[in-house]
């Protein structure tokens, strides 16, 4: 079970209240990272959601830092919209059009506006994150997972059929991957200070140049796990995200 603290805050445009919740990731069960930096805490993003779309009023607007009377973690006494209904846009993902919708959302963000650097580096990396939904865990594909009796043959056929129906819908929008990608790297490249650990060689590597991101893994000053899967991968030419731990 993930523990987290409640706070509160209200659409700028209607007022409407939300519940938002602050994961403390101390008492986690288990945590998978993978490449691309995105970490699930049993299950769970911890990564703030900081830009909202009001179900109410359809107004977007961005969560950052806590500050009366925008956000409190006093519980108002009226009407809130759950964590659940708002987060992700209200989008069931665990399906391949759930996280379609996902990717359209963050499209649609990034073009109705300009947005300072870090916003976009936020967005841009959530982006990413969300086409390589499509085929993430594409390890499970494999026999073995059914076969050590990981999962039930119903459970584990329907997850194959939704990961080979995502590696096709990846592979179907890969220019529009590669240029948000290539975005991101520019963003990442003029505010290093905002970059995660290895994200520059994985980029590369994810934009299949994998001469580059070897370059930069053998510029790194420890080998880490992490390094060493990186430059295997990259050996064999594979530029899909995949488990770093968990
Ligand atoms: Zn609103």
């Amino acid at each position: 079970m993930l523990i987290y603290d409640p706070y509160y805050f209200q659409c700028p445009n209607c007022q409407a209240w939300f519940e938002g919740r602050n994961l403390k990731s101390d008492l986690v069960n288990e945590a998978i990272l993978y490449s691309d930096g995105k970490i699930l805490y049993d299950n769970f993003i911890t990564t703030l959601q900081k830009m909202v779309l009001c179900p109410s009023c359809g107004h977007t607007f961005w969560v950052e830092h806590p500050e009366e009377p925008f956000i409190t973690f006093e519980k108002p006494k009226v009407a809130i919209y759950s964590w659940n209904s708002w987060r992700f846009y209200g989008i069931n993902f665990s399906d391949n059009r759930g996280k379609l919708a996902l990717i359209k959302h963050y499209q649609q963000f990034l073009k109705k506006s300009h947005y300072e650097p870090t916003k976009e580096i936020y967005l841009r990396r959530l982006l990413w994150w969300a086409y390589n939904d499509l085929h993430r865990n594409f390890h499970f594909i494999r026999w073995k997972y059914f076969l050590n009796g990981f999962m039930s043959y119903g459970v584990w056929s329907a997850y194959r059929r939704m990961l080979l129906e995502g590696e096709k819908l990846f592979l179907k929008n890969l220019k529009a991957f590669n240029s948000n990608l290539e975005r991101l790297q520019a963003l990442l490249e003029k505010h290093p200070e905002e970059q995660f650990d290895l994200e520059m060689p994985e980029i590369y590597r994810e934009l299949r140049q994998f001469d580059k991101a070897k370059e930069l893994l053998d510029q790194a000053t420890s080998r880490t796990h992490f390094t060493n899967e990186m430059i295997r991968h990259s050996k064999w030419k594979d530029g899909r995200v995949f488990v770093v731990t968990g």
